[in-house]
């Protein structure tokens, strides 16, 4: 068993892919050639915003988006603190301090009470300038972005919705990538739309910072290729991932997500009774990235994994690290009541084999396997 199957997916739609791939080939369009700029209208048209500009991953668009509303020194920009590492990461490399904050216990997501105490705080201590809010629609539910707008106008700040877990998701009507200021998403061959290699977009509404984004993922070029009004970066999305993107695309709308659903009802039917199972608000859609279980301790967590394992039934712990005590930032300061969920998370999360082909009959597996296991350590 896998714990995302990508042959079995390439199996299923390989006769589209390998034509999209040849065509590429054969018209030697190898860079921004015309399937970039197809997919990046099949894509806008399809999450409802103005403008998709396509780039080399998920944590370049994330970047892109702080360069092009000018995020740097004395800014301070928050950040769930469970997460991958990207959403952290861009932060500091564009010069600015990311301020972690403690995440849902439910949805995984950012927590809007901890966000408003951190936000208050950083005002009193009064070194950096709150400017921006990541937020992530982490293993692919939305976050509550009806809270986090009120917070955003209360004080000012931009939304950046990072859903690079999130493609495909929806909260009432309105998609993943429509919901922030300006949206990153990640093509990553294991994200819910993958391509084959790396591969990422930025959403936004915004004329001028779609404009500004163009300019940066190009070496910051202006209204011609050699003149250069800015320092950017070499951030393209290949042709060929293009292609591959848009002989995925449809299949992922016509029966990935809803197949995706389904398996994740069937994993929660059998699981509710005897873990924690993922909570999907009211009225969204989760695009599934991960289907993430909580045991009711590291010893439990890590026990199961091991002897799922034994079974070859392949699990993960998304994210066995929290944000705040990773080396990278530093002595971050933050106190260990600030983080509370995040760092039970830690301890407790299991990601289970998750993919839109998978059969009934593995999940029935799977959790019996759980229920076994959790059977004889009682
Ligand atoms: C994968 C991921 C990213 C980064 O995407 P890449 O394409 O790998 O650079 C950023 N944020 C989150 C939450 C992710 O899961």
């Amino acid at each position: 068993m896998e714990f995302r199957d990508l042959g079995k997916q390439y199996h299923y739609n390989k006769t589209n892919i390998d034509a999209g791939i040849r065509e590429v080939i054969t018209g030697r369009q190898f860079i921004q050639g015309k399937q970039v700029r197809e997919l990046e209208a099949v894509l806008s048209e399809y999450v409802g915003v103005k403008h998709c500009i396509s780039c080399a991953n998920g944590t370049d668009a994330l970047q892109l988006v702080l360069m092009a509303w000018g995020i740097g020194k004395g800014d301070a920009v928050f950040v769930p603190d469970f997460t991958f590492f990207s959403t952290g990461e861009v932060v500091s490399a564009v010069g600015a301090v990311p301020v972690f904050v403690d995440v849902d216990g439910d949805t995984f997501n950012i927590s809007c009470d901890s966000l408003e105490n951190m936000i208050i705080r950083t005002l009193k201590k009064g070194k950096e300038k709150p400017r921006v809010i990541i937020a992530v629609n982490l293993f692919g539910q939305p976050a509550d972005y009806r809270n986090l707008r009120r917070i955003a106008d209360q004080y000012g700040l931009l939304i950046l919705e990072d859903s690079a877990q999130g493609f495909g998701g929806r909260a009432g009507e309105k998609k993943a990538g429509a919901f922030g200021d300006a949206s990153a998403t990640s093509f990553f061959p294991a994200k819910p739309l993958g391509c084959y290699g790396d591969g990422g977009a930025v959403f936004t509404d915004n004329d001028d910072w779609a404009g500004i984004i163009e300019s940066l993922r190009a070496h910051g070029k202006g209204a011609s290729k050699y003149n250069h009004i800015r320092i950017g970066m070499n951030s393209r999305l290949d042709t060929i991932q293009a292609a591959v993107l848009l002989a995925k695309f449809p299949v992922f709308l016509k029966e990935e997500l809803g197949r995706s659903a389904q398996i994740a009802d069937l994993y929660t039917n059998k699981l509710m009774d005897v873990v924690k199972t993922p909570v999907i608000k009211d009225n969204v859609f989760s695009s599934w990235a991960q289907y993430t279980i909580q045991l009711p301790d590291s010893t439990t967590r890590d026990k199961l994994k091991e002897y799922l394992n034994t079974k070859e039934i392949p699990t993960a712990v998304y994210y066995p690290a929290p944000m705040h005590t990773q080396k990278a930032f530093g002595s971050y300061g933050g106190s260990e009541e600030d983080y509370r969920v995040t760092d039970r998370l830690c301890e407790t999360v299991l990601s289970l084999p998750f993919h839109p082909y998978m059969d009934d009959s593995q999940i029935v597996q799977i959790t019996q396997e759980i229920k076994a296991f959790l059977k004889k350590e009682s």
